[in-house]
């Protein structure tokens, strides 16, 4: 790669004048040469992110992320390719942002993949349209063109390594037959789909879907992540379990009510405007809990338990909440006081909040 990048920047700098006045036949020349070196980044970038998914080196790095941002980034980096054909890009979305458990740079390359491919088959002032369906188990991304098609025998084929349909023409775009391969790879990581559309003669449709977590889901699939990123990283990993409970009544009655919901969100904005050490919070309502991770040691996670219970019971004492709810905060650290994966796991799934920190119980 880097190698690469010195040519491409020295090429620009000559033809920007910056090494003495080019002569319009040179320029020509170089231009030439600036274009080949991007064909060749993209060729480089492909066959690296295939190597790396085949010796299972490709890192899964999946937070919190905003895919709407991803797309309309992707959207305004392709512009000079989609304005030199006059090519009309439409977003379809029902909302400003989305937040999606993923990863960030994967998702740009699969969108990167799709819209590349989708503005090099339109033809010159056409259209393409992306899309995207919402429902509580999963979202939805479509993205439609006017290009030639794709016979519909070969819609699932070109998802396979180095495979290209002969017949297209390919002017001027770096093909290796593999970005779409690499898209589904990263997909499946995600437990998403992707396939494509088309009649074969106008226009074709790819569409790709991601899981969306909820409540119990998403804490394992965020603490699993967060283990494997620790020991990755040599980081340490806490969990902070918050308990709220409703004195009087039955949490079940309570946690689905509008007061408890008010008081959840209170809450949570609370911890992620106060304690920076924290990375994420899952809320388990169901549970009447909130989850807190850090990539902090065992003593600071215990500091970090009771500023998080002194912020909070400030909040119960300012809100005149003292007859009604009880917070209690306790931690656990992974690889302290034999905490092993598993048996934090087992902790940290435990439906009723234990009543001590887990190095305390073992
Ligand atoms: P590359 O674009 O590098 O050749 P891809 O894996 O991205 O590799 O695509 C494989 C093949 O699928 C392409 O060569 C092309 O024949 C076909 N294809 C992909 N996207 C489209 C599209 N939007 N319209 C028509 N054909 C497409």
């Amino acid at each position: 790669r880097t190698p690469l990048m010195i040519i491409k920047e020295a090429l620009s700098q000559i033809l920007e004048g910056y090494k003495g006045e080019v002569r319009e036949e040179q320029k020509e020349y170089l231009n030439m040469a600036h274009r080949n070196t991007s064909r060749l980044q993209k060729i480089i970038e492909d066959l690296l992110s295939i190597s790396k998914i085949e010796t299972g080196k490709i890192k899964f790095n999946r937070y919190k992320t905003d895919l709407i941002s991803i797309m309309r980034n992707e959207i305004n980096n392709q512009k000079i390719k989609s304005d030199e054909k006059k090519i009309t890009i439409t977003e379809n979305f029902d909302r400003d942002t989305l937040d999606i458990y993923c990863d960030g740079e994967k998702m740009q390359i699969i969108f990167t993949n799709l819209l590349g491919n989708a503005i090099k088959f339109t033809p010159i002032e056409g259209h393409i349209r992306v899309s995207m369906q919402v429902n509580d188990q999963e979202i939805r991304i479509q993205m439609d063109d006017d290009g030639p098609g794709i016979p519909p025998q070969l819609c699932d084929k070109i998802f396979e390594r180095f495979f290209r349909i002969s017949s297209t023409p390919l002017i001027g775009s770096p093909s290796t037959g593999l970005g779409l391969a690499i898209a589904k790879e990263l997909v499946g990581m995600h437990h998403g789909k992707i396939w494509a559309e088309s009649d074969g003669i106008k226009g074709s449709s790819f569409f790709f879907t991601l899981p969306r977590y909820k409540g119990k889901d998403y804490l394992k699939v965020y603490f699993n992540d967060r283990i494997h990123e620790a020991l990755d990283r040599e980081l340490n990993l806490s969990v902070l379990r918050i308990a709220v409970e409703f004195i009087g009544e039955s949490i079940k009655n309570r946690v689905k009510s509008e007061f408890s919901k008010r008081i959840f969100l209170d809450l949570k904005e609370l911890i992620i405007n106060n304690l920076f050490e924290l990375i994420e919070t899952v809320m388990l309502e169901e549970q009447a809990e909130i989850y807190a991770f850090s990539f902090v040691d065992g003593d600071s996670a215990k500091i970090l338990s009771k500023k998080t219970q002194h912020l909070l019971e400030e909040y119960v004492e300012k809100n005149k909440l003292q007859n009604q709810i009880k917070i209690r905060v306790i931690s656990a650290t992974l690889g302290e006081n034999g905490n092993s994966c598993d048996e934090l796991l087992e902790w940290i799934y435990q439906a009723k909040v234990p009543t001590s920190d887990r190095d305390s119980a073992s």
